[in-house]
C-alpha cells in the first residue's frame, strides 16, 4: 500500500469537444447520464494550437451548467500565445470554472516548439499560478510508461516533478494496461518526495485497431497477451468488448486495492464502456 492511499478517492470522466451542434447535444446527454454517478469532475480536451478553442470552451460551460458537475477544460500551451492563454483563463474564471488540466499538447507535424511562448507544461502551470493565483485546481499529465519523447524514465520523472513544484495539485496518467507500471511510477514519485494524488487514466477497450494505432502514437503498451487475444477476435466487436471489459476491470480492482486515489475514465464520449467497468467494481473498492 502506498501513500496515495491517504487521499480520498475521486472519479472523473473525460470528453472531447464535438464538431457539430447535434454532436454537442448528444454529448450533453452522455454527460447527464454520467452525472447521475456523482463524479468529482468532468474534463474536456483541447486541440493544441487552439483548433478546438471555442468548442472546448462551450462544451465545458454547457456541461458544468447543465449537470452541476465541476468541469475542467484541458488547456495546452504549445501553439497558443501567452495572451491567448491568459484570455482563456480569464474567460473560464468569469464563468465559474475552477479547475484546469494543464498540458503541453501535441502540435500537428511541421509546427515546432520553437514558435511557442510557453513550451512545456511546467511553464504553463507557472503562468496559471502567476496570473490566477489559487483560483484553479490544476491537474497535470503523468506517464507511468514514459512520455514518448522523453529520453528515459528518470528524466521524464524529473520533468514531472517540475510540474508539481510549479504548483500542480494533482495528476492524471496516460492510460496503461499494466497496474505494475503505475505502482512503479508511484514508488519512484514517493522517493522524490512527490506527494499529490496521481489518478490512473483508464481507457476502456472497445475497438482494437483504433486502440492499437493510438497506443503506438502515445506510447501506451498493450501487453502481448491482450493484443494477441484482441487480434484473434477480428471483427467480433462483442467479444472484443467483453474481453476488454474484463481486462480493464481487473486492472482497476488492482489499482484501487493497491491505493490508487480514484480513476479518470477516457470515455471517448460514450457512457456505456466506462459505466460497465464502474459497475463491475464493488462499493468497498470504490471508496
Ligand atoms: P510536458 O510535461 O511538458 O512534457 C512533454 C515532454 O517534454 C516530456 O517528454 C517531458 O519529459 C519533456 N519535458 C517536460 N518539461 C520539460 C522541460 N522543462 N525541459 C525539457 N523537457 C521537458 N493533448 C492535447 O493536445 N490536448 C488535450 O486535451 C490532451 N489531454 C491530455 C490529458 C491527459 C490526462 C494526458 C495524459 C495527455 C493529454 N494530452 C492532450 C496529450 C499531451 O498533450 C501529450 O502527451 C504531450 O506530448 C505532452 O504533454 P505534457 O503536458 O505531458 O507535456
Amino acid at each position: 500500500m502506498n501513500t496515495q492511499n491517504e487521499f480520498s478517492k475521486r472519479y472523473s470522466f473525460e470528453f472531447f469537444p464535438t464538431k457539430t451542434d447535434a454532436g454537442a447535444e448528444k454529448l450533453l446527454a452522455t454527460a447527464q447520464q454520467l452525472a447521475q454517478y456523482q463524479p468529482d469532475f468532468f474534463s474536456v480536451t483541447y486541440g493544441a494550437g487552439g483548433s478546438t478553442r471555442n468548442r472546448t470552451l462551450s462544451t465545458v460551460i454547457d456541461a458544468q451548467q447543465n449537470t452541476g458537475i465541476p468541469t475542467a477544460p484541458h488547456l495546452s500551451c504549445v501553439g497558443d500565445s501567452k495572451e491567448e492563454i491568459i484570455g482563456l483563463l480569464d474567460h473560464y474564471k468569469a464563468n465559474d470554472i475552477n479547475r484546469i488540466v494543464a498540458l503541453r499538447g501535441d502540435l500537428p507535424s511541421g509546427m515546432g516548439l520553437a514558435n511557442s511562448e510557453v513550451r512545456y507544461a511546467n511553464e504553463l502551470v507557472s503562468l496559471i499560478r502567476e496570473h490566477s493565483g489559487d483560483h484553479f485546481e490544476i491537474e497535470v499529465a503523468a506517464y507511468p510508461e514514459v512520455h514518448p519523447q522523453a529520453p528515459n524514465f528518470e528524466q521524464d520523472l524529473l520533468n514531472f516533478k517540475r510540474k508539481v513544484e510549479a504548483g500542480a495539485d494533482a495528476a492524471i496518467t496516460q492510460y496503461f494496461f499494466s497496474a505494475d507500471s503505475y505502482f512503479h511510477f508511484i514508488d519512484r514519485c514517493e522517493s522524490l518526495g512527490i506527494n499529490i494524488p496521481i489518478m490512473p487514466g483508464i481507457m476502456p477497450i472497445t475497438n482494437y485497431s483504433k486502440l492499437a494505432r493510438f497506443s503506438d502514437a502515445c506510447g501506451a503498451e498493450i501487453p502481448r497477451w491482450v493484443r494477441k487475444q484482441l487480434e484473434a477476435y477480428g471483427d467480433d466487436i462483442e467479444s472484443i468488448q467483453r474481453f476488454g471489459e474484463e481486462v480493464v476491470t481487473r486492472m482497476c480492482e488492482r489499482l484501487l486495492q493497491g491505493g490508487a486515489p480514484g480513476l479518470h475514465f477516457y470515455t471517448l464520449n460514450q457512457a456505456a464502456p466506462s459505466l460497465a467497468i464502474w459497475n463491475n467494481l464493488s462499493l468497498s473498492e470504490r471508496r
